[in-house]
């Protein structure tokens, strides 16, 4: 009986050890391509960085749209004590999802407080069939700038194929307002004229909107299309918190006029003060330049002014490094889209 159970366990040794043979790489295998290493140099936050990845392998996800998994983890560190916590992506009826990396982070603080996001999460660590060199949507973007101690952040993608893991800073996908290079009103694509044009008609945005909860940054945003049409939009808010974006709005405008192209847009906020530009508001600026550049047009210059004759100018491109839009997904289509949605020829 004895030996018949010590013949069955060899059988069952042999068993799995062809199953690990034909399986993807170990856990142990998990490797730092070298530019990552020198990230990482501490032996033990590479650890948690791989019992990360073997975690975030198993996170649940339903994006029933796009069918791209977004499988997140990271380890965090509560008296002593690593845990591992996931997060994985949701899509739901229109285009719209609870997103991998901000569900991972809601996840840490459910579980152990703002604090602890804010101190312990060293790292953002997805699980991919393949890693790009895209970073995080916008909204994301604002999110984890908002809860984690992001200028610290690591992000980390595990390529399921190979087990090589690529580790960048967080602070890469971040572009601060006064980095936006000084720019005067000759040195800019408009015409000195039609800045003065769109300012006035972005602070005139700026008196509505809705303001309820948004006191210290509200923006109002004009921009300008190549067909000569002008659109604005102001801030607002509401009580479920979600917040509608002067760039998104303006951009909304124009696209139910058919009219995408759009050639610059100007933001203002207080008098006096330097406009911030939430991340999720450039998503929706990339998104749209990256129309023009699909149709052979300049990129949308992005000009912010602090109200007192000062400007400064990028584009959505330079303010949203390492972004992705549909024009990345789903080339053809949006080719094809546009196309068919040519503006109606003026009256
Ligand atoms: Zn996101």
């Amino acid at each position: 009986m004895i030996r018949t159970i010590a013949s069955g366990s060899l059988f069952l040794i042999a068993i799995f050890a062809a199953l690990a043979a034909s399986r993807p790489p170990s856990a142990a295998s998990w490797r730092l391509t070298s530019e990552s290493e020198a990230l990482v140099p501490d032996a033990a936050l590479r650890a948690q960085i791989f019992r990360a990845l073997d975690a975030a392998e198993g996170a649940g996800t339903d994006p029933s749209i796009s069918h791209f998994k977004v499988r997140a983890a990271t380890v965090v560190t509560v008296s002593n004590e690593d845990h591992v916590v996931l997060g994985g992506n949701t899509e739901y009826e229109v285009p719209e999802a609870i997103h991998g990396e901000s569900s991972l982070l809601n996840h840490v603080t459910t579980l152990y407080g703002p604090d602890i996001t804010r101190r312990a999460v060293r790292f953002v660590a997805f699980f991919s069939q393949r890693c790009g060199v895209s970073g995080s949507c916008g909204d994301c973007r604002d999110f984890q700038h908002a809860v984690t101690d992001y200028s610290h952040l690591l992000i980390v993608c595990g390529q399921a194929s190979d087990h090589t893991v690529r580790v960048t800073r967080f602070a890469d996908q971040l572009v601060d307002e006064d980095k936006f290079a000084a720019a005067t009103p000759d040195s800019l694509s408009i015409t000195p004229g039609e800045l003065a044009q769109l300012t006035q008609s972005a602070a005139e945005a700026r008196l509505g909107g809705v303001t309820l909860f948004t006191t210290a940054r509200h923006t109002g945003a004009a921009g300008l299309s190549f067909s000569g049409k002008t659109y604005r939009a102001a801030g607002g808010d509401d009580a479920a918190f979600h917040y509608r974006f002067p760039i998104g709005g303006l951009l909304q405008q124009a696209a139910t006029e058919r009219d995408y192209f759009l050639r610059a847009i100007v933001v203002v906020g207080e008098k006096g003060q330097w406009p911030v530009i939430n991340y999720r508001d450039r998503q929706y600026g990339y998104e749209s330049s990256s129309f023009n550049h699909e149709a052979g047009k300049s990129p949308i210059a992005l000009i912010i002014t602090d109200g007192l004759g000062h400007y400064r100018a990028t584009t959505f491109e330079a303010a949203l490094p390492h972004a992705f839009s549909t024009a990345n997904f789903m080339p053809q289509a949006l080719k094809d889209f546009l196309q068919s949605h040519a503006a109606p020829a003026p009256k």
